[in-house]
């Protein structure tokens, strides 16, 4: 009698991983590009750029959404103003948030109360990431930008089993010796999980004076290039230290939107550019 239970409970475990399976591929083959950004530590300013970047391609028109990744320390929501929204369900699945420029945004800090900590071991972030893949109904899209938590742990690979046709990552540096070797493990993480590199962007490099336009490097710019260059991987720009980026974060608002002209603006809207053209060799 037990061996039959545990049979018919291994058949529907079957079963329903098999319709997920089959959900997943309906709801990924409507977005067209999908894109995870990771960096090798925290602090580099991987999710600012990733909430820039996707902001910069809604600029363009296209439909854009951001998947939240990082389960510990999601910070996508606060970027873009739309922290503690509730996110609506239908029989369908659940709906994402609706952020800036109608992009679709997605993360755990929507389940969660602000100030406790995930404490979550691998199978069940995995599970999460699933879900957030499964259950939410995306809808059409032309790119997803997928903000994964620093360094090498579960929720990348999460991805890469969840999602094969993912077109590459975007490797997120700053200027130090320091990064530069973290960004090399990045690289080969990406490769050994058959990610392809879509490029490396350095943040963080050098300060523009808002008054005169000069340009001061407080670390030692150029290493993302070098390393890029060494990988033979595609080096997709640079972008400046821009003080209003931060107070931009601060209140929600992605800096691509409200400082147009600035210099850093500038350099994410080149970076789409060659993003663009990169995916082109991809696919
Ligand atoms: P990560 O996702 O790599 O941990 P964040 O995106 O959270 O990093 O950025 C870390 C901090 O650096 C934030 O306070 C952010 O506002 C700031 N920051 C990121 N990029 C820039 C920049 N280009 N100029 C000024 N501040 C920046």
């Amino acid at each position: 009698m037990a061996l039959e239970n545990n049979t018919a409970q291994l058949e529907a475990y079957r079963q329903k991983q098999a319709e997920e399976q089959e959900i997943l591929k309906i709801r990924m083959g409507k977005i067209k590009h999908k894109i995870a950004v990771i960096s090798g530590k925290g602090g580099v300013g991987k999710s600012t750029v990733t909430v820039n970047l996707a902001t910069a391609f809604a600029l363009q028109g296209h439909k854009v959404g951001i998947l939240d990744a990082d389960i510990h320390g999601p910070s996508v929501p606060k970027l873009l103003g739309v922290s503690g929204q509730q996110v609506k369900s239908s029989p369908a699945g659940a709906f994402p948030v609706t952020g800036p420029l109608d992009m679709k945004v997605m993360s755990i800090d929507f389940f969660l109360d602000e100030a406790s900590p995930t404490i979550w071991r691998g199978p069940l972030k995995m599970r999460a990431i699933k879900q957030f893949l499964v259950d939410i109904v995306w809808g059409e899209l032309d790119y997803l930008f997928i903000d994964l938590p620093p360094g090498t742990g579960d929720e990348p690979l999460s991805i890469a089993q969840l999602l094969p046709e993912l077109d590459g990552v975007i490797i997120v540096t700053m200027p130090s010796e320091l990064s530069s070797t973290i960004v090399k493990k990045s690289i080969t993480f990406a490769e050994t999980l058959k990610m392809s590199p879509l490029g490396v962007v350095e943040n963080m490099s050098g300060f523009v004076c808002p008054k005169c336009g000069e340009k001061t490097e407080i670390f030692r710019s150029g290493g993302g290039e070098k390393i890029a260059q060494q990988a033979g991987v595609r080096f997709l720009g640079s972008i400046p230290i821009d003080p209003k980026v931060g107070v931009d974060s601060d209140e929600g608002t992605p800096f691509v939107l409200s400082h147009k002209d600035s210099a850093a603006a500038k350099a994410f809207m080149e970076i789409v550019a060659k993003v663009q053209e990169q995916l082109k060799t991809v696919k």
